[in-house]
């Protein structure tokens, strides 16, 4: 492959075309960053699609730059020193910026390709059929429960994971009323919306991006519908009775690849708290965990309970899932032709609240290319 290092100053850096580079990292400059790791059947072709790159735009290996760089530096350091500080000098300025911009278009991507197939890592396939079909689990698997959002308000745990009455409850089981807002846990897609009459009654399945599958079951109404994206806290149905349930509650469930892992081992609901920032899946271990997790958040007691305890105090439980949505930043890459008045009726805001989350003047003429936070 040929490289072409052009102007080191400058923010736009011109490079070599790598072709066979599956499963390899690159990175293609122009304004901003985009790192992507390669999968089969990709091609250079579909890449520069995918991402939007003009023809003219070159793509290269990352680690050959990294070493072109290097070597510049060094060669001008050693050429000149005065020469090398005032290149250093105005090229820090830039670094950082790309850095900046490195992360924003990283963190872009990524929610991009959530937002088609969550946890690709972790599923091959995505389908509408198959509530929860076992497929290969990992040995370990760190599961990200930030960015949370309790499922209901609900503190009252009335059937624990596990065994029940001679066959395994894969599920918790929360007191939850008729009409009862349901929320998404994480953010992800929705996989089923479904009707069992034997079993789940009205039920949603959700795979969520940190790799995690929720099972939401007994609902009187889902509110949405198969191959819809989520988020964190997003209204998704009301709770109910129906299916094989005796008093209306919602059934819920977690699962890795198909297999069930007791929700109290992630969620603490007497709390309304997850348990910690993430937890680590191992294969060999989380059965025994689900006991201890009984123990310390299942249910309590034989089953008294007070009005509010399952209802919440409603408005508390609203602003966590406001607050909760907040935390996950949106993303704009400008395209040509675009506005700021434009970009911010897309997204429901007005010009002064994007020009303030960017740091920017509204007289700023914006760049496609560039990259905006948009909530
Ligand atoms: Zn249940």
């Amino acid at each position: 492959m040929s490289i072409i290092f052009a102007n080191f100053a400058s923010n736009v850096l011109e490079c070599g075309l790598k072709n066979n580079f599956t499963g390899q990292p690159f990175v293609y400059f122009c304004k901003s960053f985009l790192y992507h790791y390669s999968r089969a059947q990709e091609t250079l072709k579909s890449l520069l699609y995918d991402f939007y790159v003009k023809p003219n735009e070159k793509l290269m290996h990352f680690s050959i730059l990294k070493r072109v760089l290097f070597t510049v530096v060094t060669l001008i350091i050693a050429v000149s020193p005065a020469l090398a500080q005032d290149m250093i000098a105005r090229q820090a300025p830039v670094d950082r910026k790309m850095k900046a911009v490195d992360t924003l278009a990283l963190k872009d991507l990524i929610h991009r390709e959530q937002a088609a197939s969550p946890a690709q890592d972790l599923y091959e396939d995505w389908n509408n059929v198959y509530a929860h079909k076992a497929t290969q689990l990992p040995d370990s698997f760190l599961v990200d429960l930030r960015h949370y959002c309790m499922p209901t308000p609900s503190r009252v745990v009335t059937s624990n994971f596990g065994a029940r009455w001679g066959r395994q409850h894969k599920g918790i089981d929360l007191k939850v009323y008729i009409g009862d807002t349901i929320r998404s846990a994480f953010s992800g897609k929705v996989r089923m919306v479904k009707y069992e009459a034997a079993g789940y009654g009205h039920y949603i399945v959700i795979r969520h991006n940190n790799g995690l599958e929720t099972i939401y079951a007994h609902l009187s109404k889902p509110l949405v519908d198969e191959n819809e994206t989520v988020r964190a806290g997003d209204v998704i149905g009301l709770g109910g009775n129906t299916g094989r349930s005796t008093g209306s509650h919602l059934h819920f469930e977690t699962r890795i690849c198909g297999v069930a892992i007791n929700p109290a081992i992630l969620f603490d609901f007497r709390n309304q708290d997850v348990v910690a920032d993430s937890y680590m899946f191992r294969s060999n271990t989380y059965k025994d965990e689900s006991a201890e997790a009984n123990r310390l958040r299942g249910k309590v007691g034989n089953g008294g309970y007070t009005r509010e305890q399952v209802t919440g105090e409603a408005e508390l439980a609203a602003t966590e899932a406001v607050k909760t949505i907040a935390a996950e930043t949106r993303y704009h890459k400008v395209r040509k032709g675009e506005t700021l008045a434009s970009i911010a009726k897309k997204y429901g805001m007005s010009v002064q609240e994007i020009c303030r989350m960017n740091r920017i003047s509204k007289s700023k003429r914006i760049k496609a290319g560039q990259i905006l936070r948009c909530s």
